[in-house]
């Protein structure tokens, strides 16, 4: 579309003038989230479009509240901030907005030429870049985990020093027993009353458990929809499971993440059979390289089932005591952890999800992603499951081998295919 390459231009121009590039990457948070809400895509299920609308809105509360706002990752408890009023800023998605806003290597140059290592995932070195720049808003505060991503520590500590802003590593031990419950929970208590300092508002763990309890019904249809996916499954694009990634972590506990859950398990029930070969992906899909659009993206032949971060907690938190429930949430997520804990987690989403392919694509600077492929391989083999690994840039657009790509993907599809 004409207009948004003028406007993406036009933000690119005035990256130097960061007062007004702020203005206006919000005014086109804005005007796609009016865009999404009157002009629904129409070929999509209706959770879909229900999708594309709220997560516009999760970008857009955090950008235009800045005062109310918490610099967050992926595992961060958000349950607390959604309890208070107060909105989150998932980092990684705002990295993948400015993706979209085709400005990523803008901002991973800034980041670069500023000494930040080129092996640094691009998510983080987009988030970076921005706050070069100096397009990001200030935020209240940064709250971050240790789990999984060891790129989040770093990029928190520096740029919450850059922007003078107070900021927590959440320290989350693999192992479960009372002791480590005890201790994660005694770090959210802490993170409550620096939060209750910063907003001058009283927490209220009433409020708390309300939202505990809207996300464990949203568990429950999250559980329903991934039981009929080895029967059926909606027509879906990459950029929605990575949507999904807003509602089923950070806006989890919201009740229009319950209503989306909702939503979908509406359309699965109304979906067509399983004809086509079902690919389900582990961790990240590749959204903007060419040769996965044209084979994932509503194709005739391949149905995308889902990937594995999308569930890596569906059970339920114990409401008597929502704090300690949040804190053994966070250390049996499966990625917490070894390998073995996370190969019983993938091993058990497969079974059910019955998949014809599984593909990993491993995104530039994931250290953990790409650290276990191979192990990965090894599990699939025995399961006779067809997998895939590519390397490649999720959100880097100049990082990808294009032509490397589509060999490898259109030799992995003719095996589906043979089959
Ligand atoms: S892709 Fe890997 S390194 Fe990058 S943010 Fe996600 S977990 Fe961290």
């Amino acid at each position: 579309m004409k207009a948004v390459e003028i406007y993406c231009n036009f933000v690119r121009k005035n990256l130097d003038n960061p007062r007004f590039a702020k203005k206006l990457i919000n005014l086109g948070i804005g005007a796609a989230e009016k865009y999404v809400s009157y002009f629904a895509d129409r070929r999509f299920p209706p959770s879909h479009r229900y999708l594309n609308k709220i997560c516009m809105k999760y970008m857009r509360e955090p950008l235009f509240n800045p005062e109310r706002s918490v610099w967050v990752n992926m595992f961060t408890p958000t349950e607390i901030f959604h309890s208070m009023g107060v909105f989150p800023l998932f980092i990684e998605t705002y990295s993948s907005y400015m993706s979209g806003f085709f400005i990523e290597d803008a901002l991973i140059d800034k980041a670069e030429a500023a000494g930040i290592s080129n092996t640094l995932c691009s998510f983080h070195k987009a988030f970076i870049g921005a706050g070069e720049y100096g397009i990001l808003q200030k935020p209240k505060m940064a709250i971050t985990t240790s789990m999984i991503c060891d790129g989040n520590l770093n990029t928190f500590r520096y740029l919450a020093k850059k922007y003078d802003i107070p900021f927590y590593i959440i320290d989350v031990p693999s192992k479960n027993s009372e002791n480590t419950v005890e201790y994660v929970k005694n770090q959210l208590a802490e993170i409550i009353q620096m939060s209750e300092e910063v907003f001058s508002q009283k927490f209220d763990i009433d409020k708390l458990r309300e939202i505990v309890k809207i996300e464990n019904k949203t568990n429950e249809y999250r559980r329903k929809y991934l039981s009929c996916l080895s029967a059926k499954v909606p027509h879906s694009v990459m950029s929605f499971e990575m949507f999904m990634l807003f509602t089923s972590h950070v806006f989890m506990g919201r009740p229009e993440t319950l209503k989306f859950y909702q939503k979908l398990f509406q359309d699965i029930k109304n979906a067509p059979e399983r004809t086509k070969k079902g690919i389900f992906f582990i961790h990240l899909l590749p959204m903007w390289e060419p040769s996965f659009q044209q084979y994932f993206n509503l194709n005739e032949k391949y149905d995308i089932l889902g990937c594995d971060l999308n569930y890596d907690f569906i059970g339920k938190i114990g409401t008597s005591d929502p704090l300690k429930g949040i804190a053994e949430k966070l250390i049996t997520i499966p990625y917490n952890g070894d390998f073995e804990k996370i190969a019983d987690h993938v091993t058990g989403i497969i079974d059910m999800v019955k998949p014809d392919g599984i593909i990993q694509f491993c995104h530039w600077g994931c250290k953990q992603s790409i650290g276990i492929a191979n192990l990965y391989k090894k599990i699939f083999k025995e399961k006779d499951i067809p997998f895939l690994t590519v390397d490649g840039d999720i959100m880097d657009k100049r990082n990808n081998q294009k032509g490397q790509i589509k060999t490898r993907l259109e030799a992995f599809l003719e095996i589906l295919e043979s089959r």
